[in-house]
C-alpha cells in the first residue's frame, strides 16, 4: 500500500534525517503552499464566545496567542523535536532565552546547580551571577573531571548544566557519564549542544534530560536571525516549562521561525561541509609556522578523543588554535585574514574568527581565563562554507604574519 507520509509523526525509524529536515513538522493551510507559511499574527479569532472559552480551558486544541504558540513556530518546534528524537520542543527568541528558561523554569530558591566552568560567556553569567540573586547556588567544576561532578553534589542539587564541545577550548565532556552522576543525585542534566550541532551529537540519546540550542548558529546558518530551542520529554515541557514559557514571554518570532525552517532544510548538507572543512583546516593549521597548538575534537591528539569518538558523529565545525606571541601574534593573524572575517558569531556560511580573550571571555579575570585554558594567543575559528583551498590560502597568509 502507498501509505501517505505524515510530516507530524514521521521519525528517524522510518525516514532519513535529511528527509525529516525538509518535511518534518510541515502543516499546510487550505492554500496548499509548498514552502511553510509565515503566520505573522499575534492573536487568533474564535467563531463564538463558547469556542474561545473552550480553547482557553484547553478542552479544544487550537492557538490562542502567539506568546503561547504560533503555527509557524510550531512547525519549527516539531521539526526540531523530530530530528533530535525529543518528545517536544519550545522555540525561543534567542539561545540565551532558551538557556535561561530551561534553567529558571525548574529551579527555586534553595536549589543548587552544578555546571561546567567552561561555558559560553552569557551562560556563565546566568549560573554565576543571576541564579544566586534568586537563592539558587551554583558550583562550577572542571567538566572533564567526573570526580568533580560527583563531589559537587548536595542534597539540594537539582540541575547539572554543561556544553560540549566547550567554547572556545573545545574540550569534550562525557555526556553519558555525567548524566549517570546527575541521575544518581536525583538531578536533571541540561546540555547546550550548539558546538556539536544536532547532526553531530544527540545528548538525549546519551542520557541528558534537556537539550538547548542557539538556533542563531548553524540552524539558521547564514547569520540572519536570533533564535533558540529547548527540547525534552513531554513531561518536562508540559509540567516544568509550559507555564514559565507562556507567562514570561521568551517566544520566537514567527518570521524568525520561518527563517529557521528554511535553515533546517539545508542543515545536513551544510554541517557535513562545515565539519569536513574543519578537519582539513585543523590539519592544515597544525603544519603552519607560528601556530603552537591546534584543537579539534576530530584530531587524534585531542585530550578527550576517546569520548569524542564515542559520543560525536564527527569532530564538529569549530577549530581552536594558539599562535605564537600571545595577543600581539593573535591580532596580527586575525588582521591579516581576508576571506575569514573577524566576528564573535559562529555557525555562519562565512568563516569567522574570534579572539576570545579580548571579546567573548573579556569579562573574566586573566586567572579565570588561564584556568579555562584560554591563552592570549588563542583564536577560535568557525569554519564556513567557502572552498577549503581558499580558506587554507587565507590562513597561510595570516600564519606568515604572526
Ligand atoms: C551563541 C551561544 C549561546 C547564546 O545564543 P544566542 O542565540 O546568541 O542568544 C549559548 N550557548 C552557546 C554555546 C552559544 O554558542
Amino acid at each position: 500500500m502507498n501509505e501517505r507520509f505524515d510530516p507530524l509523526t514521521a521519525s528517524e525509524d522510518t525516514l532519513g534525517l535529511d528527509t525529516l529536515l525538509v518535511h518534518g513538522g510541515t502543516v499546510r493551510s487550505g492554500f496548499g503552499e509548498t514552502s511553510e507559511a509565515v503566520f505573522l499574527n499575534s492573536g487568533f479569532v474564535y467563531d463564538s464566545a463558547e469556542a474561545a472559552e473552550a480553547r482557553f480551558k484547553g478542552e479544544v486544541d487550537g492557538f490562542v496567542y502567539s506568546r503561547y504558540a504560533n503555527p509557524t513556530v510550531a512547525m519549527f518546534e516539531k521539526r526540531m523535536a523530530l530530528i533530535e528524537g525529543a518528545d517536544a520542543a519550545r522555540a525561543t527568541a534567542s539561545g540565551m532565552a532558551a538557556v535561561t528558561a530551561a534553567l529558571l523554569c525548574q529551579l527555586k530558591a534553595g536549589d543548587h546547580v552544578v555546571a561546567s566552568r567552561a561555558l559560553f560567556g552569557s551562560c556563565l553569567y546566568v549560573v554565576e551571577d543571576l541564579l544566586p540573586r534568586y537563592g539558587v547556588s551554583c558550583t562550577l567544576v572542571d567538566g572533564t573531571d567526573l570526580d568533580q561532578w560527583a563531589m559537587a553534589v548536595r542534597p539540594e542539587t537539582k540541575v547539572f548544566f554543561l556544553e560540549t564541545p566547550t567554547n572556545p577550548t573545545l574540550d569534550v565532556l562525557d555526556i553519558a557519564a555525567i548524566a549517570a552522576i546527575a541521575h544518581d543525585a536525583g538531578a536533571r542534566l541540561v546540555v547546550d549542544n550548539v558546538f556539536a550541532t544536532p547532526l553531530g551529537q544527540r545528548p538525549l540519546k546519551l542520557g541528558a534530560d534537556v537539550v538547548v540550542y542557539s538556533a542563531t548558529k548553524h540552524i539558521d546558518g547564514q547569520g540572519r536571525c536570533l533564535g533558540g530551542v529547548i527540547l525534552s520529554s513531554e513531561d518536562f515541557i508540559a509540567n516544568e516549562l509550559k507555564d514559565f514559557y507562556r507567562h514570561t514571554g521568551p517566544s520566537l518570532s514567527p518570521f524568525n521561525a520561518w527563517v529557521m525552517l528554511k535553515g533546517l532544510e539545508t542543515l545536513a548538507l551544510r554541517v557535513e561541509r562545515h565539519c569536513a572543512s574543519a578537519v582539513r583546516i585543523a590539519a592544515f593549521l597544525a603544519d603552519q609556522p607560528g601556530i603552537r597548538k591546534v584543537i579539534h575534537p576530530g584530531r587524534p591528539d585531542h585530550p578527550q578523543v576517546d569520548v569524542a569518538i564515542r559520543q560525536m558523529a564527527n569532530g564538529g565545525p569549530m577549530v581552536a588554535f594558539e599562535v605564537e606571541d600571545g595577543k600581539a601574534g593573535a591580532f596580527r593573524f586575525a588582521n591579516a585574514l581576508n576571506i575569514v572575517k573577524i566576528s564573535n558569531n559562529l555557525g555562519d556560511a562565512r568563516s569567522l574568527v574570534t579572539h576570545p580573550a579580548t571579546t567573548t571571555h573579556q569579562r573574566l579575570t586573566p586567572e579565570a581565563r588561564a584556568a579555562l585554558g584560554i591563552g592570549d594567543g588563542m583564536l577560535r575559528l568557525s569554519v564556513g562554507l567557502e572552498h577549503p583551498r581558499d580558506l587554507e590560502n587565507d590562513l597561510a597568509r595570516a600564519a606568515a604574519a604572526v
